[in-house]
């Protein structure tokens, strides 16, 4: 009999580690569940924690830890609450951490994991933006494995050869395009919440959803690619795919290209990286390989979708500029998701606050987290005034 592998889902409420239960109770025998979390859905965290058997259920708003502790009376099940809360689970040695939460708020969780898990998979791809060098190095230290599940990713980490990296043209990033794909910027001009959540091919959770349309997804995953595998940005390139089959390829020196296709279904990379070094069965969807009638790959447009050269920009000018840019679009994609700003105003806000803030070394987890949180203040203040700049 195989042992069972020990598990924390750090995020489990949300669409990843909602994916995530689903493929963990499918194969409940290959499982152990540590430590399940949330942000504020109280109830859903506890009815997760009991269906998945967990040891310890932490719901970040502290304020919620009694009603917490009220749903797991009758549980053997230990609830705990607040950042403190999360940072302490975090240090629970397991086999693999789930890091599903979404934000820069996954930042501090994750640095702690990776103390304590042989492995992570992540999904959080922005504390890999702001902090990947960090990230990485921390990993590399502790002896953690790193497995991408952002499905790009974990499609060049199931083709990619890292012993090797001289053999490596490029790697290419497919992109559906987003709701947005084929509109004018004048029509993105008055974008609704709605019709920007309405992604053709991928059901996600509302900032990543956002992300897709401003194609600041793709942004963000050029710059999650350059830490992930260490190669140079312009090796890193982006290809418009509309149908979502092939999730990413790796060009080789000899013109091979070598692509993963699949479902657009996240249960796949998901279950690539909770199996990892083997595979699982996954109950998730199956991709109808002769219900494809064409597949098609163009050039992306960064007239229309200026995220994507900003990618570009930030590596060139240094992690502070990562920082400003991925703390800018956090609080741009939380105003306009309230409604607070247009949806072309996120990239107004991102270029303020590139503009704005100072070029800086940043070579410390203490260092990142006050940029982010000044970065964050410009931002913050800039969409209060109206989107006017005291200066100008
Ligand atoms: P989501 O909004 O559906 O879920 C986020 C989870 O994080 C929830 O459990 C929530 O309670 C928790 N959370 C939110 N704020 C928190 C906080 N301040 N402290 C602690 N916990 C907090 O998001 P998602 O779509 O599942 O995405 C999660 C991460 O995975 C993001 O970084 C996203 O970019 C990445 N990702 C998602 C997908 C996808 O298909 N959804 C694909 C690739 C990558
Ligand atoms: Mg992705």
């Amino acid at each position: 009999m195989k042992s069972l592998k020990k598990v924390s889902i750090f995020g489990v409420t949300g669409s990843i580690g909602q994916s995530t239960a689903d493929l963990i109770l499918s194969d409940f025998e290959r499982f152990d569940v540590c430590v399940v979390s949330a942000a504020r859905s109280v109830d859903k965290l506890a009815e997760m924690a009991i269906s998945l058997k967990a040891e310890i259920a932490v719901i970040a708003d502290h304020s919620l830890l009694p009603r917490l502790e009220e749903l797991l009376v009758n549980h053997d099940i230990k609830a705990m609450g607040g950042e403190q809360g999360l940072l302490d689970a975090a240090s629970v040695p397991v086999d693999i951490t789930v890091a599903a939460i979404v934000g820069m708020a996954g930042l501090k969780p994750l640095m702690v994991s990776i103390e304590n898990s042989k492995a992570v998979a992540i999904a959080n791809k922005e504390p890999l933006v702001s902090a990947g060098a960090l990230v990485l190095k921390a990993a590399k230290e502790a002896g953690c494995k790193i497995l991408p599940v952002d499905s790009e990713h974990n499609a060049i980490f199931q083709v990619f050869d890292p012993e090797n990296m001289q053999h490596i043209k490029q790697i290419v990033l497919t992109a559906s395009g987003g709701p947005f794909r084929e509109w004018s910027r004048e029509k993105m001009s008055v974008a609704t919440v709605e019709q920007a959540m309405a992604h053709p091919n991928w059901s996600m959770g509302a900032k990543i959803s956002v992300d897709s349309a401003s194609m600041m997804n793709k942004a963000l995953e050029i710059i999650e690619a350059y830490y992930l595998f260490e190669i140079e940005a312009d090796k890193i390139n982006v290809i418009i795919h509309p149908q979502s089959v092939a999730h990413s390829m790796v060009e080789y020196a000899d013109g091979s290209y070598l692509a993963q296709m699949g479902a657009s279904d996240m249960r796949t990379p998901i279950a690539y990286a909770l199996a990892w070094p083997d595979r699982m069965q996954t109950c998730g969807e199956r991709l109808d390989i002769t219900a494809l009638s064409k597949l098609e790959f163009h050039a992306p447009d960064c007239e229309r979708f200026p995220a994507l050269s900003r990618a570009y920009e930030v590596l060139e000018k240094g992690s502070w500029a990562c920082i400003a840019l991925n703390a800018a679009n956090e609080v741009a994609v939380e105003a306009f998701l309230k409604k607070k700003i247009g949806f072309l105003d996120i990239m107004k806000v991102i270029d303020f606050v590139l503009e704005s803030c100072d070029a800086k070394e940043i070579d410390s987890l203490e260092a990142v987290i006050l940029y982010d949180e000044a970065c964050r203040d410009i931002a913050s203040n800039y969409i209060q005034a109206g989107l006017k700049s005291k200066v100008g």
